[in-house]
């Protein structure tokens, strides 16, 4: 079976696993700081805050910013459902920005054009999530511009965008955005096994993140209500989580982190070959921005004149012929979840078009050469 995707893990990876293992420190201990400095400075921000996923990390980034039950949040319906989710934890609400049908990324144009209504009707969102699908990202400059103008703040979801660029700077250096929020789940570009982190260029938010991750406690002494009543002393200080990432996952982190260049020049070698012999008339890759340089966390493309059958049929008959393809993703609007809501069919035209259409394609570092040729040949004859 090919998978969509797949991690790589290599002998340096076991040994630094090993090694906390055979350490004094199992959690709470160094990795986790020195993983945390490692991506800030990979992505060049000023802090970065480990937790167990980049749900948890979504999560508390939405507290950090006061989200609450009087809120509105805003995200894209092509995404995994934890983009939308994290704000119902916070009791505030949900609502989705549809997407430009090149990139499947949100649409900046729909952005305006929904923030101009809901200026009108007073129902402003506190947060934009964006998503930067399949590893490209949002236009966030855009995005920034119209944050300033309607006030809101910005958390990007990068889960899938360690190691891209945007303007010539990595994803992840917050220059227009509050967080930033990666994952490393194993099939995204690095993994800790299940793990996540927020960065962000602002202290208060990231010492606001880490008492979040972990139950609202507090050791420092600034912070507390009255005087320490000694070396074992710590206070709550507000309602928080155990979303701590442990030293062995972040020992896998650092050490995949070492790795995360090649592993996406490899991505984009074999995107470049997906590239070249798709046959346009028939499928076309998602548009590539020249201001964006991908991590290509998915390859997705999309079938022209499909239908619905004519689409599952090909991701049907994939699966036959051993190719994991995929769909990513299923509108968020349109799970029952969300449905039972008040979302329904037609609430997001250009993502219910998407989804007709989409198929992700094997994409990961040890994916073959002769395997892209595979499932293109294979895809060739599906389709014609
Ligand atoms: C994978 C993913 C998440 C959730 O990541 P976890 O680390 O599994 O919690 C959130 N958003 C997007 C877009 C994702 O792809």
């Amino acid at each position: 079976m090919i998978q969509y995707g797949k991690q790589f893990i290599d002998q340096t990876d076991i040994d630094a696993v090993v090694d906390v293992l055979k350490s004094d420190w199992l959690t709470q201990g160094p990795k986790v700081p020195a993983f945390e400095d490692a991506v800030a400075s990979y992505c060049k921000a000023e802090h970065g805050v480990a937790v167990n996923s980049a749900t948890s990390a979504l999560h508390i980034a939405c507290l950090a910013l006061d989200v609450g039950s009087n809120d509105i949040v805003w995200t894209s319906p092509i995404s995994f459902v934890a983009s939308a989710n994290c704000a119902l934890y916070c009791g505030a609400k949900i609502d989705f920005v549809d997407i430009d049908l090149n990139t499947g990324n949100m649409s900046v144009f729909e952005l305006e054009k929904k923030l101009l209504l809901a200026e009108q009707n007073n129902c402003l969102p506190k947060v934009v999530i964006p998503v930067h699908l399949a590893g490209q990202s949002c236009d966030m400059q855009a995005i920034h511009k119209l944050a300033l103008k309607y006030d809101f703040k910005i958390v990007e979801d990068a889960s899938h965008a360690i190691g891209a660029k945007y303007l010539d700077k990595p994803v992840g250096c917050c220059e227009f955005s509050d967080i930033c929020v990666f994952s490393f789940h194993p099939v995204k570009i690095i993994t800790s096994a299940e793990g996540g982190m927020a960065v962000t260029n602002n202290q208060e938010l990231a010492k606001r993140l880490r008492k979040l991750r972990s139950h609202g406690i507090t050791s420092d002494p600034t912070e507390m209500t009255e005087p320490s009543h000694g070396p074992w002393y710590y206070q709550q200080v507000e309602l928080g989580f155990n979303y701590r990432m442990t030293d062995l996952h972040a020992a896998l982190g650092i050490s995949q982190l070492s790795k995360v260049d090649e592993f996406v020049n490899q991505r984009h070698f074999l995107a470049q070959i997906y590239d070249t012999h798709l046959d346009l008339n028939l499928i076309r890759p998602l548009h590539q921005s020249d201001t964006c340089y991908s991590a290509y966390h998915l390859y997705i493309v999309q079938l022209k004149d499909s239908d619905i059958t004519r689409h599952k049929n090909a991701i049907t008959q994939l699966r036959a012929a051993g190719i994991i393809g995929h769909l990513h993703y299923i509108p968020i609007h349109l799970q029952p979840y969300y449905q039972a809501m008040g979302f329904s069919v037609g609430d997001f035209p250009n993502a219910e078009k998407y989804y007709q259409g989409a198929i992700t394609l094997p994409l990961h570092p040890t994916l073959q050469e002769q395997e892209v040729h595979f499932v293109l040949n294979t895809l060739q004859q599906i389709l014609n």
